[in-house]
């Protein structure tokens, strides 16, 4: 036993709380919501973790701590074993990426999909043209895009083909972990499944980790090894995918699982239900 054990454990809340204070009026002074609650959790090398609960509950506050883009009001967030509050955000960037759920939003309408995704290199000081365009072009196919899309612009791709785009931007700087916040809620239920398919090739080809964060089981179920379930801010249920989905201990797990959707088991790709309505 050396006194230094290695760990398999690439990213790491511990006990972390996000707390907004809210100006809620003249006479009723400020209000705040609790929206992330001394929640634990970790992510292993090479693992999908699943993150599941319903709108509201918190899910997009903590993926926004465990990326390092705001810092908790309490607990740490540890990235590599390193706080994540101290490190450099390029030097976060090279590890760690997110994809959001909606490409558009991030897209530059006026900026070619080559360019949208050879910029991470440029600001990341990669000088050589012929180095970045390689970079671009193997990303691309990574993602199942043709060339050609590199000359095109948001506003001519798909809900999908953007969604492929934003996950050729946030892999083309070589990340070893992707948090994915509602990845395929915009898009037509016939594309979920793609996106779905691709990201778990690109974690088996790439060697990555990830964290899945959705409101819908069946997405969060298909790719993850193991299931994290979030409730009013809290961690209430973690555990192996299957030992959740036919155990589950916390009665909202329970009651979660009894008002999804049957899945067909045979079907390979989930029998997704369509994203919620306006
Ligand atoms: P989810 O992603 O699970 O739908 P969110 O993390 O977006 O949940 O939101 C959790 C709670 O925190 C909600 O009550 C939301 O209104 C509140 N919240 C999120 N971000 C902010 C913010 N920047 N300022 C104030 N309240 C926020
Ligand atoms: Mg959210």
């Amino acid at each position: 036993m050396t006194a230094l054990q290695t760990t398999d454990i690439v990213l790491e809340a511990r006990g972390v709380s996000k707390t907004y204070t809210l100006n809620s009026g003249l006479l009723s002074g400020k209000r705040t919501i609790e929206a992330v609650k001394h929640f634990s959790l970790d992510l292993k090398k090479n693992e999908a973790l699943g993150l599941i609960g319903e709108s509201g509950c918190g899910k997009s506050t903590l993926s926004r701590l465990l990326l390092g883009l705001e810092p908790p009001t309490e607990g740490s967030v540890l990235l590599h074993g390193e706080a994540i509050g101290g490190m450099s955000r390029k030097g976060v960037a090279r590890i760690l990426q997110p994809v959001f759920q909606d490409p558009y939003s991030s897209l530059n309408p006026r900026e070619t999909i080559g360019e949208a995704v050879e910029r991470p290199l440029w600001v990341h000081g990669i000088k050589d043209a012929e180095v970045r365009r390689k970079k671009v072009a193997a990303v691309i196919e990574a993602v199942g895009l043709p060339k050609r899309t590199l000359s095109s612009y948001p506003n001519q791709l798909s809900g999908g083909q953007r969604q492929r785009v934003a996950i050729a931007r946030a892999l083309v700087l070589e990340p070893s972990i992707l948090i994915c916040d509602e990845p395929t809620s915009a898009l037509d239920v016939s594309v979920q499944a793609q996106i779905l398919n691709l990201l778990n090739d690109l974690r088996r080809t790439m060697g990555l980790s990830l964290i899945l964060i959705s409101h819908d089981l069946q997405v969060v179920q298909f790719l993850s090894d193991r299931v994290a379930v979030m409730y009013f801010g809290e961690l209430v249920e973690v555990g192996r995918t299957e030992a959740v989905m036919q155990a589950p201990q916390h009665a909202y797990t329970q009651r979660l699982l009894a008002s999804a959707l049957d899945i067909d088991p045979d079907a390979g790709i989930p029998a997704l239900s369509p994203p919620p309505g306006p």
